[in-house]
C-alpha cells in the first residue's frame, strides 16, 4: 500500500526523484537500531537536526551517507489485494488509480528504464549519483516470488542505487517475501513503508484498509526481526476524527519499533472513490491553518529518533480537489517552518522518559 497517495514528499527529502518529485524514504539498518524501548529520551537540543525541527529524512541520508539521496519512484506493474478481488475490488477509499503511484514510472518499461527516466528528469535539477529505487504503485510485494526478485534485483543493480525502498501492506508480507527482503538486505539496504493511516478501526473501515491492526503489530515484528527499517504511512484529516484521535495514532507509533513516518494530510482525488463520497456528504477537510496545529502537535509528542519522511502530501494537480491549498508546496512547506519556530515546536518537544509530558 502504499498508501494513499504515498507519493509526493518533498517535505523532508533529500532529494526527490521520483517522477512523481516528492517522496521520501527513510531508515537503513546500519544506524536503525530497536530504540522503541530504548532509555528514556531527553529533550533534544533544538538545533540537533540541522536547521529543521526535526528528524528530516534529509537529515538522516546526510548524516548516514555524507551526502543527498535522490528518490526514483517506480512501478513494478504489481496490483494489489484490495483491488483484484482477494480483499475488494474499490481499493482503499483514497486511492487514486494509479495505485496511489501517480508519480511512478512507467510501467510499461522495464524497471532499469524507469530508472533511467527519473534519473533523467532528476538531471534537470540536481546533480547526484546516488539514489533510492523506491517502489512506490500499489503493493509493492504483492506478486509472484519471482517477479518480486526479478524487479528488486534490477533496481539494485542499476548504477547508482544506494537503498531500495518498498511500499506495500503489512498483510502482503509471507515467509517467502521476508527471506527474499533479508536477502537483499545483505546487499543493501531494504526499506519497506507500511501504510497504516490510522489506529481507529472505524476509520480503518471508512477507508476500506481491508486488515486490522494486528495485522501490522505482526509486520513490524516479522521485519524488524530480519533487520529491515519500517517507514509508517499516517493520514492526517480523516473524517471523524479529531486532533485526539490523530495524537492517539502517534503515540502507539511511539511505543513501536519503527524507524520512520510520513505523515500525509488527507487529500480528495478526481475519480476516487472519496471524491464521490466528499461529493455526496461534503465533510470538512483541513484549513491550512489547522494543519499546521495538528501537525505541530503531532511533531511535538513524535519520538525524537523517528525519522519524518514526509509532513504533507500532494496529490498530483491534474487529480487534487481538496484540500486546494495544498497545490501551493512550496508555500505550504514555508508556512510549515514558520509555524513550528514561531511556536516553537520541535519533534519530542513532549515526549519524555517515553511518556508525553505536555500537550499544546
Ligand atoms: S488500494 Fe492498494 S495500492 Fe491503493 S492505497 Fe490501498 S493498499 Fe495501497
Amino acid at each position: 500500500m502504499t498508501a494513499i497517495y504515498q507519493n509526493s514528499g518533498n517535505d523532508t527529502t533529500a532529494g526527490s526523484a521520483s517522477l512523481r518529485g516528492n517522496e521520501s524514504a527513510a531508515g537503513n539498518a546500519p544506524v536503525w537500531e530497536n530504540r522503541s524501548a530504548a532509555a528514556p529520551q531527553t529533550m533534544p537540543e533544538r538545533t540537533r537536526w540541522g536547521e529543521k525541527r526535526y528528524y528530516s529524512l534529509d537529515y538522516y541520508l546526510k548524516e548516514t551517507y555524507g551526502r543527498k539521496l535522490y528518490k526514483i519512484a517506480l512501478d513494478g506493474g504489481f496490483t494489489c489485494p484490495n483491488r483484484d478481488g482477494t480483499l475488494g475490488y474499490g481499493g482503499c477509499i483514497f486511492c487514486s488509480a494509479g495505485g496511489s503511484g501517480d508519480f511512478a514510472g512507467d510501467r510499461t518499461l522495464s524497471v532499469a528504464a524507469q530508472m533511467d527516466a527519473g534519473k533523467a528528469l532528476l538531471a534537470k535539477k540536481y546533480q547526484g549519483t546516488g539514489y533510492i529505487a523506491y517502489f512506490q504503485a500499489y503493493t509493492g510485494t504483492y506478486g509472484p516470488l519471482s517477479r518480486l526478485r526479478e524487479a528488486f534485483t534490477e533496481a539494485i543493480r542499476y548504477p547508482g542505487t544506494e537503498i531500495l525502498s518498498i511500499a506495500t501492506r503489512p498483510d502482503c508480507l509471507p515467509r517467502e517475501v521476508l527471506t527474499l527482503l533479508q536477502e537483499l538486505s545483505l546487499e543493501i539496504p531494504v526499506w519497506i513503508e507500511l501504510g497504516l493511516q490510522t489506529i481507529h478501526q472505524k476509520s480503518a473501515d471508512f477507508i476500506r484498509r481491508g486488515y486490522e491492526l494486528p495485522v501490522f503489530e505482526q509486520a513490524v515484528r516479522d521485519l524488524r526481526s530480519i533487520g529491515i527499517p519500517v517507514i509508517v504511512h499516517v493520514i492526517l484529516g480523516l473524517p471523524a476524527e479529531d486532533t485526539k484521535d490523530i495524537l492517539a495514532t502517534i503515540q502507539y507509533l511511539n511505543d513501536m519499533d519503527i524507524q520512520g513516518v510520513k505523515l500525509q494530510l488527507l487529500h480528495v482525488l478526481k475519480g476516487t472513490e472519496l471524491a464521490a463520497y466528499y461529493k455526496a456528504h461534503p465533510f470538512p477537510v483541513l484549513t491550512l491553518t489547522e494543519y499546521l496545529r495538528l501537525l505541530g502537535a503531532c511533531i511535538n509528542q513524535l519520538r525524537p529518533d523517528i525519522v519524518i519522511h514526509r509532513l504533507t502530501g500532494d496529490g498530483p494537480k491534474r487529480l487534487l480537489m481538496e484540500p486546494e491549498w495544498t497545490a501551493n508546496k512550496r508555500l505550504v512547506l514555508n508556512q510549515i517552518q514558520s509555524y513550528f519556530k514561531s511556536q516553537d515546536i520541535w519533534q519530542g518537544r513532549s515526549y519524555t522518559n517515553g511518556r508525553i509530558t505536555h500537550s499544546l
